[in-house]
């Protein structure tokens, strides 16, 4: 099918390969966060209708083969990575199982809320979910980003009773408050580790989502985390290595990967539409399509958490 643009945005993961960290060799179009209203179906679609307005997951899924089935879309046997999202049209295959529509077409001061559940805003669910937030819980967040700040409110839904938010940056700090965050750690590594301790009598806390994907992020996650605890991570990792003797002893549960987006987008959706959670946020620079570079920069410099971007 094909979807008219409406908002795309750019994501943190695309900054690896904006960074040459990731080689790009050639060409290549970005972006894989969308929403939008359907203009055309193909002959095999048969319930994404035209005119509907639908959100989509960064990776295309049928969500019917055993690992959609068991809740993991994004590892779904006929999935496709959606990267050409930033363009004024864009394909989604397998549209049946990837596209939830919302009820009516929102209005339009809710579309940046809807645009978030693509990617952000569910990956950020998947990083609670995983780190097993219960009510209650202590968590803590390792990660400022768009997708840690919205682990942060993810982990507020949730019920957790108290929430450290790992950031060095006021106005993110200023952010995770908003959305729940009752602790600001602002130290890194070891440092941040042992303040992490001190916030909960030495133990570490209940749940601790990873939300960068560095190797002192990953680890500065695991040593912050009680016996028995969980980690999740969901930043794309780049050059981490995990010692064996170090895992074997710290005795957590790891769970993490690509966020299985699709399995959260109805009850997101909801959440959305219901004005319960206000995920938009996080978008704090507002381009125009065109201008799509500067929106890459403002993030890699750090000036912006997330760039939305309208045709
Ligand atoms: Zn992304
Ligand atoms: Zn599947």
């Amino acid at each position: 099918m094909q979807l008219s643009e409406f908002l795309r945005r750019a994501c943190g993961s695309d900054l690896w390969p904006y960074r040459g960290i990731q080689p790009v060799t050639e060409p290549t179009p970005m972006g894989h966060e969308y929403c939008g209203i359907v203009e055309e179906v193909g002959s095999a679609v048969k319930q994404v209708k035209p005119g509907q307005f639908v959100i989509g997951s960064f990776f295309a899924s049928d969500n019917t083969c055993p690992n959609c089935r068991a809740g993991y879309q994004s590892a779904c046997e006929h999935k496709e990575f959606v990267s050409t999202a930033q363009a004024s049209i864009l394909r989604v295959p397998l549209a049946d199982g990837t596209l939830v529509p919302t009820p009516a077409v929102p209005p339009n001061e809710l579309i940046p809320n809807l645009l978030t559940l693509s990617d952000v805003m569910g990956t950020g669910w998947f990083a609670a979910d995983a780190a097993n937030v219960k009510p209650g819980a202590t968590v803590a967040v390792v990660g400022d980003g768009a997708v840690g700040l919205l682990a942060v409110l993810s982990a507020k839904q949730m019920g957790a009773g108290r929430i450290i938010a790992m950031s060095r940056n006021e106005s993110r700090q200023k952010l995770a408050r908003e959305f729940g965050a009752t602790d600001i750690v602002s130290e890194r590594g070891d440092e941040g580790v042992a303040r992490i301790k001190d916030l909960t009598n030495g133990i570490g806390a209940d749940s601790v989502a990873e939300c960068v994907g560095s190797q002192e992020s990953i680890m500065q996650a695991i040593r912050s985390t009680r016996k028995g605890g969980y980690v999740s991570y969901v930043g794309v990792p780049h050059g981490v290595a995990l010692d064996g003797a170090e895992l074997f002893f710290a005795h957590v549960h790891l769970h993490g990967g690509p966020a299985p987006v699709r399995r959260y987008l109805p009850r997101l959706i909801e959440l959305v539409l219901d004005e319960k959670i206000e995920p938009g946020k996080v978008f704090d620079l507002k381009l125009s399509l065109d201008q799509v570079a500067e929106g890459y920069r403002a993030m890699d410099e750090r000036r912006a958490i997330k760039a939305l971007l309208q045709p």
